[in-house]
């Protein structure tokens, strides 16, 4: 829909002429061939044609040549007149008469004149305008950068060619204490080492990241890492140095403790594995060059499981940590202790100049470790066991030290408590060939090497025989004895014990009624009971067929657990308990005393008998704390309808004073040591 607004008279043609004359705006008026047919004065000033030489040109001669093929007066605009947007304005370049360009907005109106469609154009020149909107949008994209710069979390800092700080940002100043205002100005040198520049400038665009460390308002320094790139000028000459960077202290600190952990034990921050061997390496090289002894302590500590098993993980741990202390207080700066996990310590000796010298530092060791110490409110009294290995004697390198003071501190653990070995090289058999005899234990019991011997009890009250406990014996075929001590551990490792236990107890049953018709009075029997057993249901069944096979009266039967079967699974074992004394058996808890908290299962667990552990008998007459904890023991036992049996009784002022104390049983070498049953007669006899 073309308007129409003019008619075809000459009349206003004129009118049209006046009036395209006074508008401000350049006004053109373009035939359909695209010939300028009607111009004002503002046409002329803008484009520098005059009025005769426009109505001479096409329209295309005021475009730039390079937009004149996107022309559309080319394309035929009259033809097609209802691609062209009319009215609108268009934003485009116009060409001068000089040649130059001048940035136009132009409005276009069809005008029908004489049955022909002409174009009234009108254009604006909006340099000005452009300008200042060019003007606007860089302030606008400014404030943009700005606050993006003010709100980076990275310190920003601008310096020039010379290296003066030209800006900073907010993150600069909190990173270095200074504000903007004094870091502008300064040189940036003074916050930080110089880059190297031309090195830098080798590679354009580059950025170059580094880790430095900045100087701060306060005089400290902060790790950083920072991001070096140059500003370049169009032309390509560096103008400056953009700094970014941003704060690495986390980074460090956790790279740091990282390498800490790697070379310490987290719970106790004692030297971990890794750097006992360095360190042990590093102090045998220095004692072989200056003919010095360097001493390995294997330091374990004694039923550390009993505490973690009754009173928690973090009794344990915090035992632990107090353990670390008291032993890092017992060495010298040149000394070290270490933890090789577990309840396992090392101590390395250096610096020593006699083996007098040694021992006496060994034994403050051990003096301090049973100091009582209180951990979450528990008084405990630990001990340990401890092996050591002298070089040049015991080896030469930290793998075979290590190794054979573990042999040692295996020796002293099978011993006592709190005691220590030298190594000796006939301790290694007792551990390397723990495989072999693995081994040989499977075939043991139908070689016939298997036997069992007893040890009599004794009534401290009438002073005579109750009865026997069982105890057994391997006799290898190549003439060996070996300890309980040591292959009843090898058979509970490896399964070994059930088969074992149930053997040893349907002999002893037979044995026990052979025994008292000997004797020619009724004897009762103890049989040792390892936890593995005793939480195998099948063994009930055992139990009660050595009993019937046997014809030994269920009361005369007392079953020896430790306290370590409480702490495995309390409510599976007093279940078993309570089976096992339903059936007449009595309950008696073996080595009593070693356990931690012990007197409180006595209320817990439904029990007959209790043995105070020997560890105690063997000093009760001239260790007041010993003496102290057995009268503990038996009147508490006493108090809960319990008979209580003192083990490995040897003197006879041990037997004076469990007889004085109420204790009811007696047991060790100063009545008998175990023998076979067939000697069982004489010993009773002596
Ligand atoms: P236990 O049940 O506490 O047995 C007492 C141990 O102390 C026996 O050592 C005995 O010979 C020793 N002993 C007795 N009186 C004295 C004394 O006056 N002085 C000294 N120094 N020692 C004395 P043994 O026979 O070497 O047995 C060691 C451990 O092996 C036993 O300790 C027991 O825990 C275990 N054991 C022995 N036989 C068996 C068994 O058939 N089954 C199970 N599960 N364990 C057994
Ligand atoms: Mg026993
Ligand atoms: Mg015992």
């Amino acid at each position: 829909m073309e308007p129409e607004i003019f008619s075809r008279t000459d009349d206003e043609s004129t009118m049209l002429r006046q009036i395209i004359e006074a508008t401000p705006n350049a006004m053109l008026m373009v035939d359909p061939r695209g010939r300028i047919t009607l111009v004002n004065t503002q046409t002329e000033a803008l484009f520098g044609y005059s009025r005769d030489e426009l109505l001479a040109m096409d329209v295309e001669q005021l475009i730039p040549e390079r937009f004149r093929e996107h022309h559309t007066y080319r394309d035929g605009f009259f033809d097609r007149p209802d691609r062209r947007e009319m009215g609108a304005g268009r934003e485009l370049f116009g060409r001068r008469r000089d040649g130059t360009e001048v940035p136009i907005e132009i409005g276009l109106n069809p005008i029908q004149i004489a049955d022909e469609q002409h174009v009234l154009a009108s254009v604006i020149d909006i340099t000005e305008r452009l300008f200042v909107q060019a003007i606007e949008s860089a302030k606008h994209a400014d404030r943009m950068r700005r606050s993006i710069l003010d709100s980076l979390p990275f310190s920003i800092i601008a310096s020039d060619a010379d290296g003066t700080i030209v800006t900073a940002n907010p993150a600069a100043e909190r990173l270095l204490g200074f504000d903007r205002d004094e870091l502008v100005g300064s040189p940036i040198g003074a916050l930080r080492d110089s880059v190297d520049m031309p090195l830098l400038a080798t590679r354009p665009d580059a950025v170059d990241e580094r880790e430095v460390d900045y100087s701060r308002k306060d005089g400290t320094t902060i790790p950083v890492n920072e991001a070096i790139s140059l500003i370049a000028s169009d032309d390509a000459e560096v103008t400056g140095v953009l700094s970014v960077a941003y704060d690495i202290t986390q980074r460090r600190e956790a790279e740091a403790f990282i390498r800490h952990m790697a070379h310490f034990d987290f719970l106790t921050d004692l030297p971990n594995r890794t750097q006992l061997f360095e360190r042990l390496d590093h102090d045998l090289r220095l004692a072989v060059r200056h003919g010095r002894g360097v001493a390995v302590t294997m330091i374990d500590l004694d039923h550390f499981k009993r505490v973690n098993d009754s009173l928690g993980h973090h009794v344990g741990d915090e035992l632990l940590v107090k353990m670390a202390a008291r032993l890092r207080a017992q060495v010298r700066p040149d000394d070290m202790v270490a933890r090789l996990g577990g309840d396992e310590f090392v101590m390395v000796f250096t610096g020593f100049d006699s083996s007098e010298q040694l021992q006496r530092r060994i034994a403050s060791v051990l003096k301090a470790i049973p100091e009582p110490m209180v951990c979450s409110g528990h008084e405990i009294i630990v001990t340990a066991s401890l092996g050591i290995a002298t070089y040049p004697l015991a080896g030469s390198d930290p793998t075979t030290l290590l190794k054979h003071a573990d042999a040692a501190m295996y020796q002293a653990k099978k011993a006592a408590r709190n005691s220590y070995r030298w190594f000796e090289p006939s301790m290694l058999d007792a551990t390397n060939d723990k495989l072999a005899m693995a081994a040989a234990l499977r075939h043991a019991l139908d070689r016939d090497e298997i036997s069992v011997s007893y040890q009599t009890q004794v009534s401290l009250e009438t002073g005579r025989v109750v009865g026997v406990e069982a105890l057994a014996r391997w006799h290898t075929s190549d003439g060996r004895d070996i300890g309980p001590d040591r292959f009843i551990p090898v058979a509970e490792d490896n399964g070994l014990i059930i088969q074992l236990g149930e053997w040893v107890l349907r002999r002893a049953c037979a044995d026990t009624m052979t025994m008292s018709q000997e004797v020619g009075f009724p004897l009762t029997l103890a049989v040792n009971v390892s936890p593995r057993q005793f939480h195998d249901r099948s063994w009930l069944d055992v139990l009660q067929r050595a009993l019937d096979e046997s014809g030994l009266p269920a009361d005369r039967l007392e079953l020896e657990i430790t306290e370590g079967i409480f702490m495995d699974d309390p409510l599976d074992t007093i279940d078993v308990i309570q089976t096992v004394r339903s059936l007449g058996v009595s309950i008696v808890v073996d080595d009593f005393g070693t356990g931690f908290s012990s007197l409180a299962y006595l209320t817990r667990f439904p029990i007959d008998k209790i043995k105070i552990d020997r560890s105690f008998i063997s000093d009760v007459v001239v260790d007041a704390a010993d003496a102290a904890i057995v009268n503990t023991i038996i009147v508490m036992a006493h108090t809960l309808g319990m008979t209580v049996v003192g083990e490995g009784v040897e003197t006879s002022a041990q037997e004076t004073y469990l007889r004085d104390r109420g204790c009811d049983v007696a047991q060790g070498f100063r009545y008998s040591r175990a023998v076979p049953p067939d000697a069982i007669a004489a010993a009773i006899g002596s």
